[in-house]
């Protein structure tokens, strides 16, 4: 099998499917996605070779990671994985040498188990890929990454990866640490959203000290204490309370107001929403912002409890965009710290 190999929440695979499906279709490529409910993974097959880079990760919502698969090995030998695998290697990228090799796994119940098995193989594979030349010394992410994803202990798929245009980290999966002064879980998702939205130049140039924010639907303040540690001024909009060591920042107001009425009296930079509503009011209140002017970017979570979840972000999406009056750049993508939600970053575009 060839295509595409994408990585994504377990239990998320028809709405990575239909994602898929509508992309490719919008490429012109025809075919539908190979999906189970659980594998942690989605297969798009096609032959074209340019198809990863058609779809790349940072474009699609609900994968982790989009990859170019080029081979699936299935009933390996337990006693010699590494031969039929590096055959298969070298049949499909003739000339090709890689800059790094990740052994990966899907994040899902039937995949976690095989996390031993992955560390354990790519510690012997190593070795046998840089003496036939396959694998460099050291790492070098200006070369094409090589990945193995074990789906079981005798099946593998086999697929690369630009670094630039791929998530940078193993299984698409960020390992962030919750700091032990974060108000509430959530403060992840904020940081994996700042991470995973922006780019690092992108990260420096929109989010510095001195800046200013509202948080809506504040409460106990993850989100507003992540954007006070980049020193950004936020006026925190919830009738419930926040930690005390927020506020303690002196960075950091706190309102009892609605968060679908409050808006600033002069604009602000950013604007970021965790409020658990129905997307579609949220993504129109968002489009408000944006079309009155009152920020310049934000970012905002979906709660997506439906089933149809591809459909209703789309919907939601255009909702926002509408409601805006267009001029504003949206990336939208399930973080690893997002349930049944997506965030979405937004941002007016020059010139409008
Ligand atoms: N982002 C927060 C953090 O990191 O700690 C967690 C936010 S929590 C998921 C949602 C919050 O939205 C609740 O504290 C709730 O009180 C608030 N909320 C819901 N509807 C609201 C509204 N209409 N106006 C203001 N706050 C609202």
């Amino acid at each position: 099998t060839t295509g595409l190999l994408c990585y994504c929440r377990a239990g998320f695979e028809p709405d990575l499917a239909a994602e898929l499906g509508d992309r490719a279709a919008q490429a012109g490529v025809a075919g539908y996605a190979r999906a189970n409910r659980g594998d942690g993974y989605v297969v798009f097959p096609g032959d074209d070779p340019a198809m990863a880079a058609r779809l790349p990760w940072r474009s699609l919502v609900f994968a982790r990671q989009s990859l170019a698969l080029f081979a699936e090995l299935r009933g390996l030998d337990p006693r010699d994985r590494i031969t039929p695998m590096l055959g298969a290697i070298e049949a499909a990228c003739t000339g090709v040498r890689y800059g790094d090799l990740w052994v990966e796994h899907p994040d899902s119940d039937a995949g976690k188990p095989l996390s031993g098995l992955a560390r354990s193989f790519g510690n012997a594979l190593r070795p046998a890929l840089r003496k036939r030349g396959l694998l460099t010394p050291s790492a070098d992410t200006a070369l094409p990454r090589l990945h193995v994803c074990f789906v079981e202990g005798d099946h593998v798929l086999l697929a690369h990866a630009e670094p630039a245009a791929t998530a940078p980290w193993p299984l698409g999966v960020p390992r962030l640490k919750l700091h032990a002064d974060a108000p509430s879980r959530s403060a992840l998702k904020l940081e994996e959203a700042l991470l995973a939205l922006l780019d690092d130049a992108q990260r420096a140039r929109w989010l510095q000290p001195g800046m200013t924010a509202a948080d809506l639907g504040a409460a106990p303040g993850g989100w507003t204490w992540v954007l006070a540690r980049h020193g950004l001024r936020v006026t925190a909009i919830d009738n419930g309370p926040l930690r005390q060591h927020v506020l303690d920042t002196g960075l950091v107001e706190h309102l009892r107001a609605d968060g679908f009425r409050w808006h600033p009296s002069t604009p602000l930079d950013w604007m970021v929403c965790d409020m658990v509503e129905q997307p579609s009011r949220v993504a129109r209140r968002m489009g408000e912002w944006f079309r009155e002017g009152w920020c310049r970017q934000a970012i905002f979570n979906l709660k997506l409890p439906m089933k149809k979840r591809w459909l209703e972000t789309q919907r939601s999406l255009e909702a926002f965009v509408e409601s805006a009056g267009g001029a504003v750049e949206v990336r939208a993508r399930q973080l690893y710290h997002d349930r049944e939600e997506i965030t979405v970053l937004a941002r007016r575009v020059a010139g409008a």
